[in-house]
């Protein structure tokens, strides 16, 4: 399942995966998931950034089927327990969304509603979570590596905006376009792409 959904002001819901457990489960592997390098890394940065996100910020929950997770502003990191299988997806989730979080903090003027600023922060949290790393490796030989990425993340970046009650279909293409070069770029607080 690639489809991303959005509800109300959310700006992400993220979805690649099939399966589910329980929310106690879940639970647990975000605990697991919090000594990531990588989630440690987005928190560190977030700290010095002066957004700092305690342990309480991430909860499992159970959501409509399709989405493995989600960041509202205000309301922290959900992960939907029933969305997701592997401690390695609950990883991938949080790291997608630290990235979210990690833009709203460092851009007072974000606005999720915004489709070019919805656009170029799904740009970098696909591209940056390494969200489609994983199905390059199953893909590795028979397609063009580099060339795979970058489709990959447009096209869940493109369907996240799409889904955004505010940008239209053209409207979230001409914002993908229009943002692409520099947010695909953009990899803060990384040096480089992961
Ligand atoms: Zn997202």
């Amino acid at each position: 399942m690639e489809d991303e959904s959005i509800e109300g002001k959310s700006p992400s819901l993220s979805s690649n995966v099939k399966g589910g457990c329980t929310v106690e489960e879940c639970q647990g592997m975000i605990k697991t998931s919090l000594r990531n390098p990588m989630v440690k890394f987005l928190r560190e940065h977030l700290e010095k950034s002066g957004c700092n996100v305690a342990d309480n910020f991430f909860e499992a929950i159970k959501c409509d089927e399709g989405v493995g997770g989600g960041y509202l502003r205000g309301d922290g990191i959900k992960v939907c327990s029933n969305g997701v299988k592997l401690q390695n997806e609950v990883d991938q989730v949080l790291i997608h969304e630290l990235i979210h979080v990690y833009d709203d903090c460092r851009a007072v003027n974000l606005d999720w509603e915004n489709c070019a600023h919805h656009a170029c922060s799904e740009i970098r949290a696909n591209h940056l979570s390494g969200d489609c790393h994983y199905k390059r490796e199953l893909l590795r030989g028979s397609m063009k590596i580099r060339g795979h990425e970058q489709e990959c993340v447009r096209r869940r970046a493109l369907m996240s905006v799409r889904n955004n009650p505010n940008c239209s279909k053209t409207a979230a293409k001409e914002a993908m376009d229009a943002v692409w070069d520099v947010c695909y770029n953009d990899t803060k607080p990384f040096d480089r792409a992961p």
